[in-house]
């Protein structure tokens, strides 16, 4: 009887479980192999949240030698825009996170386990619910929504949990003859899971962070199959996760609610379970209390926010992994140029609770990341933001680069490397002064230290002309800012200064300072010997001029 009835509401579905198991094996893979998929919604807007599921799929089957899949969850046509995919995959990319299988464009995909979009999988899905008609453990429901609304005002009043269950469960009753002459008359319908739970029954489940939490099992007859043919979140992910064969579900806290629900879909579906890891849910700081970040409220939420912002993808993916395992910044600390392969992410570390995201620790590490960057990358990279971002910085980069390069290059190496930079944006702050166009633009403000009269300053950068010579090496170079200063009554060694203080009218530091400022208006540059070699004499001269 309900094999008619299965026959009836699929009459074009002709195969079955088994040829679905037979087309998508058991992947052969190492043993330990870990088959991870990110599986989102076409959105057109990848989450940081979503990016911090992405990287951990992506880790953990790096370190096990498994696969990582792209699954396009597109069963909810009201949520999607028409370049959907193309964002994410765009979106992923920048970030260094690629697919093994899956969707590679809005047309096409890789891999033997698709189709790997849910709206082209409508068959398969069908074909499991199908079977659990034939197997009584589904049926169709022909409620409409204000039946559904009544339902629920009444679960209201009587204060009992709202859902479709139990007594609640109307088609549920229905006789398969009755369903058949709905089915027959063009009755509208669902296709809803007949749960065989019960309330006083509880299940045990382990979470890979979370451990172990025990549930009521679940009584509610959910639905599978909506009225448009296509299934819900929860059904195609029991199907597509068997039949993909995902060995670690990773997914945000937010499904955890939905697990005993499907662990049943597994047990009736006679899947095995894959493992769960359910992510952390990132929260930000407001007003000295904690609170989900919001799509709405919060710029950071949108993982693009960091490229358009200039931070480079490796410093967003290293504060993703200190957020994600606590261990990862002594590592890091410890092997800054090291590839993030070497550093294995141990499932269990992850911390369960509401992941902070620090805007200001962010700034940090980013700092420190670009600290290992060499200068061509440093300059590459910010020019291809700047083209976006700042175009009069991206010209000024383009015509002066080997300039800008040797720029970028002064302290980059060595034990005191330069942490100035924490995002692209902070170029233009780094290197516009130094470039002609810029400073003489408008009057430049100085920022004089300890000497501030004018007639010195004159004085002091008139005889530093005088014996000044782009071939001098360092030392060389400083001795001779050594004797400007001695001869102005300023020691030669700081300490001296300060063994004396009544004998001198300050150190070699002050003259130095007024010659950094000559040249630059400020009073923090990068070493200002390399400044000189690279701006050279004549430049020199004429930025000595304007000081005026
Ligand atoms: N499409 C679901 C979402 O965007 C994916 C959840 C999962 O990874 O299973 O929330």
């Amino acid at each position: 009887m309900s094999k008619e009835l299965a026959d009836l509401i699929f009459p074009n579905i002709t195969k079955t479980p088994e040829d679905y198991e037979k087309m998508y094996p058991k992947r052969d893979l190492l043993e330990g192999a870990m088959v991870t998929r990110f599986a989102p919604s076409p959105t057109g807007f990848i989450h940081i949240g979503s990016l911090f599921g992405a990287n951990l799929d992506r880790r953990l089957a790096d370190q096990t030698n498994g696969v990582c899949y792209l699954r396009i969850e597109d069963t909810d046509g009201k949520r999607e825009i028409d370049d959907g995919i193309n964002v994410i995959i765009n979106g992923l990319k920048v970030f260094g996170i690629e697919f093994d299988e899956g969707a590679i464009n809005e047309t096409e995909e890789k891999g033997n386990y698709g189709p790997y979009i849910q709206s082209k999988r409508k068959d398969i899905y069908q074909c499991y619910a199908k079977s659990l008609i034939e197997r009584g453990l589904a049926y169709p429901c022909f409620c409409s929504q204000e039946e559904l609304d009544a339902i629920r005002e009444r679960q209201e009043k009587m204060k009992v949990v709202p859902g479709y269950y139990g007594e609640f469960a109307v088609c549920r009753k229905l006789s398969e003859q009755q369903m058949m002459e709905r089915v027959k008359n063009g009755e509208p319908y669902v296709i809803r899971l007949k749960s065989p739970g019960s309330m006083s029954r509880k299940i045990k489940f382990k979470d890979m962070i979370r451990g172990n939490i025990e549930f009521p099992e679940n009584v509610q007859d959910i639905v599978l199959i909506k009225s448009d043919g296509l299934p819900t979140y929860h059904f195609a992910h029991a199907v597509d996760d068997h039949l993909m064969r995902t060995t670690h579900v990773i997914r945000g806290e937010e499904w955890v609610s939905s697990i005993p629900l499907h662990v049943q879909l597994f047990q009736v579906l006679g899947f095995e379970m894959p493992q769960y890891i359910h992510t952390p849910t990132i929260m930000k700081e407001d007003e000295g209390s904690k609170r989900k970040i919001s799509k709405r409220k919060d710029p950071e939420a949108a993982a693009s926010y960091y490229k358009d912002n200039g931070i480079p993808k490796e410093a967003v993916i290293d504060y993703l992994m200190n957020i994600l395992n606590s261990n990862f910044e002594n590592w890091r600390k410890q092997n800054p140029h090291a590839p993030l392969s070497e550093f294995k992410v141990d499932p269990h570390k992850i911390s369960s609770s509401g992941a902070l995201l620090d805007l200001v620790k962010l700034s940090d590490v980013s700092k420190n990341t670009i600290a290992t960057f060499t200068a061509e990358k440093i300059y590459n990279e910010g020019l291809e933001w700047a083209k976006e971002f700042d175009t009069e910085l991206a010209e000024l980069m383009e015509k002066h680069k080997d300039f800008t390069i040797n720029i970028l290059n002064i302290e980059r190496t060595g034990t005191k490397v330069r942490k100035d930079i924490a995002k692209w944006s902070d170029l233009r702050e780094n290197l516009a002064y130094l470039y002609d166009e810029v400073f003489y633009e408008k009057p430049v403000e100085y920022e004089w230290q300890s000497i501030t009269d004018k007639e010195t300053i004159h004085q002091i950068l008139e005889e530093y002309l005088k014996v000044y010579d782009e071939n001098d090496d360092k030392d060389t170079w400083f001795n001779k800012m050594k004797d400007v200063a001695e001869k102005f009554g300023y020691a030669r060694e700081v300490k001296e200064y300060k063994a004396n203080p009544e004998s001198y009218k300050g150190h070699v530091g002050d003259i130095s300072t007024v010659i950094r400022v000559a040249l630059t208006g400020r009073r923090n540059t990068p070493d200002l010997y390399e400044i000189l070699k690279n701006l050279g004499k004549e430049r020199i001269e004429k930025r000595f001029v304007v000081v005026g």
